[in-house]
């Protein structure tokens, strides 16, 4: 059967037809409103569609999106077996810790999640209304961000705050980013053939975050509460001593809208080089002798090589470090510099293999005890094998 995957964001829906079978994507398209009028482009085969479109909403642009899948007769004629909707949630609190059939109680459960998410489950919910009522005789399956990181133990995902708060305010290390971790530990048990691996998993794009798995299973994560903590991002600060944001609050006085926009959008690479958010262009501007780029560069990759050693403790060695999203899988220097003095660890980075690598590859030197890989991620692939696995729980074909 094929599933379409729907990827409801703030300023882009990304949308792709996948047979569940082979997993090959048979058509891939993306509105992006962020600019008027906003921009339609869909691949099918050799075959590409582009224009232009009022659209100023995620509910228009699910409707164009999915209007499109029907009205244009090649697109339409590759949807012959669509068996439900995936789509991806960003929070599943501790409502939902796996995939689940989108009914009335279940919408009523995302929408007391926005509280937790308000810049994204609002959006993602907006989007599933608009699927639901432009195909409403099909499925529609919620897959969640936070899923995969549901088996933290207590010890991991409980803060160093009065018990009392966590339990009445539903505190707790949600993590983030769990369908492409999902994938990575997937792929990886399966180029080094076991499950049975301690995996350190670096996901660096424009949010990064770090993952400790113990055969399958996530022990612990970087990303907290929200998607705001842990390692340096392209605009999020990460992890920040929290007696300096009473300190901003109390002499700088800074409300919570302040600290929201400084922490989220102005922070992290953007915020220390003054340049750029985008790892390509702080390399560029380091190399041409500009420091605050250089520094920029060095700060995220202290806090990422110091995260890896303490996942490490955690986890009492690494197997396999993965890297993966756009900084991990493209930049040659940053992986070979979050590597340097990791071999105390077992991790030997074999520098040639580094330089030329296509992901999926290891780029370990032969010898090195623990391997190191660079993985393409795909978090389309963990949407349809829930969406399948929610549809199978359920007697449907799958
Ligand atoms: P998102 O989290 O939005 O999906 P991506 O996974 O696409 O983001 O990652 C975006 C980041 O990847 C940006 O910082 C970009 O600079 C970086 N990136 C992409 N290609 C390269 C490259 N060749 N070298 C260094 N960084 C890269």
């Amino acid at each position: 059967v094929q599933i379409l995957v729907v990827n409801t964001g703030s300023s882009t829906v990304k949308f792709s037809l996948v047979d569940s079978t082979s997993e090959q994507v048979q058509i891939a398209g993306q509105v992006d409103w962020s600019d008027h009028p906003a921009q339609m482009q869909v691949r099918c085969g050799s075959e590409h569609y582009s224009g232009k479109y009022a659209v100023n909403s995620p509910r228009e642009a699910v409707q164009l999106a999915l209007g499109q899948l029907d009205e244009n007769p090649v697109l339409k004629a590759r949807c012959s077996a669509v068996a439900a909707v995936g789509h991806r949630v960003v929070h599943g609190g501790t409502l939902f810790q796996a995939g689940v059939r989108i009914t009335d109680e279940v919408k009523r459960g995302l929408k007391q999640l926005c509280d937790l998410a308000p810049l994204h489950n609002p959006i993602n919910l907006e989007g599933i209304e608009a699927a639901q009522h432009a195909w409403p005789g099909i499925p529609q399956v919620a897959v969640f961000d936070t899923a995969f990181h549901a088996t933290l133990p207590a010890a991991a995902r409980t803060f160093g705050l009065p018990q009392q708060w966590s339990e009445e305010w539903g505190l707790r290390r949600y993590g983030f980013h769990g369908l492409s971790h999902a994938y990575c530990t997937d792929r990886a048990s399966t180029m080094l053939g076991r499950r049975d691996l301690r995996l350190v998993i670096c996901h660096l794009g424009q949010g990064c975050s770090l993952s400790a798995v113990r055969n399958g299973v996530c022990v612990d994560t970087s990303m907290g509460f929200t998607p705001l903590d842990g390692l340096v991002m392209g605009t999020r600060s990460g992890s920040v001593d929290p007696g300096l944001l009473i300190h901003a609050m109390r002499h700088h006085r800074l409300s919570a809208d302040d600290l929201d926009r400084i922490l989220n959008r102005e922070s992290g690479l953007l915020g220390l080089s003054g340049l750029s958010n985008d790892m390509r262009q702080l390399q560029e501007a380091a190399d041409a002798g500009n420091q605050r780029a250089g520094l920029s560069i060095e700060v995220f990759l202290h806090r990422l090589r110091q995260t890896i050693g303490a996942t490490a403790a955690v986890l009492g060695g690494i197997d396999a470090l993965v890297f993966t999203a756009g900084i991990g899988e493209n930049s040659v220097p940053i992986r070979r510099r979050a590597c340097e003095g990791l071999e105390f660890l077992g991790l030997h980075l074999d520098q040639a293999a580094n330089e030329r690598c296509r992901p999926d590859a290891d780029i370990a030197t032969k010898e090195s005890p623990g391997r190191i890989l660079v993985l393409r991620t795909h978090e389309d692939l963990t949407i349809v094998r829930e969406t399948v696995r929610v549809l199978r729980a359920e007697g449907q074909p799958g």
